[in-house]
């Protein structure tokens, strides 16, 4: 075996490059020698040479106890002879050349079967039943599922240069050579130091915490970097970089586009990168295309093999974007052709419930009201009182800012199907607002008819219909025995109006004839309960309402089986609310500004930090900040507190003390929605308010400007980034929900904005639903398609229709 010189001049360049000072390599160039020389004594075969080769003495160097001028003597020496070698040319190997990583094509793949991509991913060569049981967590258990396991980015390591190239600060790869790497102490803890080179220099690199590279780095190996490369003490250094043995193999690690996949624990990103390299070359061609071809050429997407491949390495960034690109569509495609068929399902197989409209009385009651309904809101009412008449069940979505008056539209048609003879459910997303909805539909109802009574949970109206109207409360919190006696009434249909929380959907709840169901505050609901409720009834009408303003696009994409409907005004005078967002230090003067409300007749709400996404928690922390405010800062002031925590009879004690204004100030937790209509409240103080996005926000900030009192919103941040900033700042200038949507979504992306997954819907891990373009092409091509098959049975749409059937039912929600 020829013996490489290379890496010992590298180092002695190194070492005289730095001064003779001993530096060149960690723990000295006298132990490097030896190992080196020892290793280099092995596997010379030339007697000649071995003879001048030990007159080096480099496994006997002492190097160290040289001083300076001996130093630079002896490395000249080595230097010369080494230059007196150059002539064995037979005796060293050619220098480095710059090495392109070769880009081998994955080999022809196995015709499309598709069966082997079901089989669990323990069938795969290196695959645990422990791995299996970690990639179970993320959600992956058969092969397809690890194709469908993309990167949530890729790092670009596709730079590569030259060592005497390198920049500082910049993520940067090198193809070179080991000259040594060694186990050594980095900051106090075992780590990886290697000196690597190519024929333009050399350079370090340095792992920390991490003595295994070491070992898996022999000394004259090729080896391909790719990190940041920072500058150390005037010279560049490769700070924990990826790296992998430059061998005949496609580059996994380096050199390229490299995938970064969101793991659990235990799983390590090189084993993961290895085996999914692995996968995506065997399997992904297995894959069938299920687009029909016209529309995928239409689209100009990229076949969906090539899409997966690219997913996950990318040759370059073009064709990262065309996977992605094709990957989306085909979730929003999905999706669209889900939403599509449940909507036909719902509306075609099932004949609905035709309520037939009872004018006077629906006339009597909107007299009654205090107030005109704004035209937005006839214009709802229209919509929703032609739907109801329709022997085809309505699905509809109501969208209007906090205060637009969804209630009271809400309730009318709540009265016209009691009025016709059926039954109608009002689902709240928490009990404090079913209770609210409760008290504030009698307080409506109540003004025209002619007597009320009352009994627990239970109002009777008298003189609206021709016989009495019974409103009824059913939240989880009621005893054992008035729940049951609620159940019961509903079932013998002596309730008419049913207000209440999830608790409506549960299997004891049986309705006697179901006509409508309204469903407030849509996006706390999944489609799963959606459909529960459906299923309560005969087919009955479905009113989703909500106060997020959803842009279009996206309430099309998300709820495209419902129609819109949009009130799209406020009530006349109500005002802009001043809104600020305010630092830590501005803190006493709000609470100065609070003080001054308050002392002038108002009152005002306080959001408590967001601590976590647990009631318990929340609780906790809310029960704290209410008695540091009492204490310390409002201690004339009367305080109350509500949280999730507490029963619906202890919120219920809260809330009325509040609105009675017995309570100035209330202290509430983020989770629970202060739905309350309190008209005398002005001020809003949300605490660590960059922590919540736009609508959340314009939620809260909607709890106030409910009366004739200007009212305020202050918003205290503690430490913004600069995305909080700007959602601050966008709040801070503008009212309208929608608008703030919109820029909400540009800012935060749709996954936090609204989560899929909350919604009950498939996954969407490629597509982006602020990509309008997309989301709007992906709707126009499911359109089409529906209209043209809309059973999706034609040969050409087997594949398609197996895909739509699997994905929603991954979804577990498909009915
Ligand atoms: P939402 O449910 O959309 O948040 P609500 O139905 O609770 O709104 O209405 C908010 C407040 O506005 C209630 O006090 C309600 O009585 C009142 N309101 C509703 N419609 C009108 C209207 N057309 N004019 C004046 N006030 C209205
Ligand atoms: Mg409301």
């Amino acid at each position: 075996m020829a013996l490489n010189f290379e890496p010992l001049h590298k180092v002695l360049e190194l070492e005289r490059d730095k001064g003779y000072a001993d530096t060149a390599v960690i723990g000295g160039l006298d132990k490097f020698l030896r190992r080196w020389a020892a290793q280099a004594l092995e596997s010379i075969t030339s007697p000649r040479f071995l003879a001048n080769f030990k007159k080096l003495r480099l496994d006997d160097a002492k190097y160290a106890s040289l001083n300076q001028e001996q130093r630079q003597k002896w490395i000249a020496g080595v230097f010369a002879f080494l230059e007196s070698i150059k002539t064995e040319e037979a005796e060293v190997k050619p220098p480095p050349k710059k090495v392109t990583p070769p880009r081998k094509r994955p080999a022809a793949l196995p015709k499309a079967s598709g069966q082997s991509l079901e089989l669990p991913i323990t069938s795969l060569k290196g695959v645990s039943t422990a791995m299996a049981a970690k990639f179970k967590k993320l959600g992956v258990q058969t092969i397809r599922d690890l194709l469908y396991f993309f990167p949530h980015r890729h790092l670009d390591y596709s730079q590569t240069r030259h060592i005497s190239e390198l920049t500082g600060g910049e993520e940067q790869t090198i193809t070179a050579n080991v000259w040594q790497a060694q186990v050594t102490m980095l900051g106090g803890r075992r780590g990886t130091e290697a000196i690597v080179g190519d024929e333009t220099g050399n350079v370090r690199a340095v792992w920390f915490n991490n003595p295994y590279v070491a070992k898996s780095l022999p000394t004259n190996a090729r080896v391909v970097l790719s990190g940041r490369v920072t500058v150390f003490g005037g010279r560049h250094v490769f700070e924990s970089p990826e790296w992998e043995l430059l061998e005949d193999k496609e580059l996994v690690h380096t050199g390229r586009l490299v995938p970064l996949y969101s793991l659990t624990r235990g799983l390590k990103p090189r084993q993961v990168r290895k085996l999914m390299k692995q996968v995506v070359d065997q399997f992904a061609g297995q894959v069938a295309d299920f687009l029909p071809p016209g529309l995928r050429k239409r689209c100009k997407l990229v076949e969906l093999p090539k899409a997966i491949i690219q997913a996950h390495y990318p040759e370059d960034e073009a064709a990262k974007d065309d996977a992605r690109t094709r990957l989306a569509f085909d979730e929003l495609f999905l999706l669209q052709l889900g939403v599509l068929a449940r909507r036909r399902q719902w509306q075609e197989s099932q004949p609905g419930t035709p309520v037939s409209i009872e004018k006077p009385v629906l006339d009597s009651f909107i007299k009654s009201l205090p107030f005109e309904l704004t035209a937005a809101q006839q214009k709802v009412l229209k919509e929703m009182l032609s739907d109801l008449e329709k022997p085809r069940a309505m699905s509809r979505l109501l969208q209007g800012e906090v205060g637009s008056g969804k209630t009271v539209v809400a309730t009318a048609a709540l009265l016209a199907a009691a009025a016709s003879g059926y039954q109608g459910a009002f689902m709240a997303p928490t009990e404090i607002l079913a209770e609210q909805h409760f008290s504030s539909i009698s307080e409506i109802l109540s003004r025209t008819a002619s007597k009320v009574e009352e009994e627990d949970n239970l109002r009777r109206f008298s003189g609206l219909l021709d016989r009495p109207l019974n409103l009824a409360l059913l939240i989880g919190d009621l005893s054992q025995a008035s729940k049951q006696a609620i159940q019961r009434r509903i079932r013998d249909g002596e309730v008419d109006i049913i207000i209440g929380t999830h608790a409506l959907i549960q299997k004891e709840v049986d309705f006697n004839k179901l006509g409508l169901a309204v469903v407030d505050e849509q996006h706390r609901f999944g489609v799963a309960q959606r459909s529960a409720l459906r299923q309560k009834g005969f087919n009955p009408h479905v009113l989703v309402m909500t106060a997020t303003p959803i842009p279009r696009t996206l309430a099309l994409t998300l709820y495209g089986d419902l129609d819109l409907s949009v009130i799209d005004e406020l009530p006349p005078g109500r005002q802009s609310i001043k809104t600020r967002w305010l630092k830590q230090e501005q803190r006493t003067s709000a609470y100065a500004f609070l003080k001054r409300q308050v002392a002038e007749g108002r009152q005002a709400f306080i959001i408590c930090p967001l601590v976590e996404e647990s009631e318990a928690i929340q609780a906790r922390a809310a029960v704290a900040e209410y008695e540091r405010l009492s204490r310390e800062v409002f201690p004339d002031l009367k305080l109350g507190l509500i949280h999730g925590r507490l029963s619906a009879a202890e919120k219920d004690g809260v809330m009325h003390r509040f609105r009675s204004g017995e309570l100035q100030v209330l202290v509430s937790t983020p989770v629970v929605e202060v739905g309350i209509d309190v008209p005398n409240a002005t001020v809003m103080l949300v605490e660590s308010a960059d922590r919540f996005g736009l609508s959340q926000l314009h939620q809260f900030r909607g709890r106030v400007g409910r009366g004739s009192q200007q009212s305020f919103c202050m918003l205290l941040a503690e430490n913004p980034s600069d995305i909080g900033r700007q959602r601050l700042d966008l709040i801070e200038k503008i009212q309208d929900g929608f608008q703030l949507a919109e820029e909400d979504l540009k800012l935060r992306g749709p996954g936090e904005f609204f989560g899929t997954r909350q919604s009950g819907l498939p996954d969407l891990r490629m597509a982006r639903l602020s990509d309008v373009k997309l989301l709007e092409l992906a709707r126009t091509e499911a359109i089409r398609l529906f209209e043209q098959d809309p059973g999706l049975r034609s040969p050409e749409h087997k594949l398609l229709s197996a895909e739509v059937a699997r994905v929603w039912q991954a979804g577990g929600e498909w009915s």
